[in-house]
């Protein structure tokens, strides 16, 4: 079998869909157009910081370029922005680690 170098194919990223949606397969997403930031040099979630709270892992949001803490925080940001922003899509900013989230349509992304 021909492994190709250039696929974004992660072993890891198909785990966390089907745990996290139940979908092996990648769903559809009209939302990819918003997509505009794909990286940021923040590493902190400001609105945990002012409050002095703890998170666990950060999001980016691709229409704004808005950190935030994820789902498993105490505070969930990048949820709170979504319901106030309406921007869709979030991506991980952990290290190793590059999907994306839709939360419109609730889908597991993988970066194009
Ligand atoms: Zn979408
Ligand atoms: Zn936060
Ligand atoms: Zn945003």
């Amino acid at each position: 079998m021909k492994i190709n170098s250039k696929s974004r194919f992660s072993l890891k990223d198909l785990l966390r869909r089907w745990l996290w949606t139940g979908q092996l397969r990648q769903k559809d997403c009209t939302h990819r157009a918003q997509v505009l930031i794909q990286e940021t040099d923040l590493y902190e979630c400001r609105d945990c910081l002012a409050s002095g709270d703890a998170w666990f892992h950060l999001r980016l949001c691709m229409a704004c370029g808005y950190v935030g803490c994820c789902e498993n925080s105490k505070n969930k940001h990048a949820l709170t922005h979504f319901e106030h922003s309406t921007h869709p899509i979030v991506r991980s900013i952990e290290p190793d680690e590059d999907w994306m989230w839709c939360y419109a349509d609730e889908a597991f992304l993988s970066p194009e």
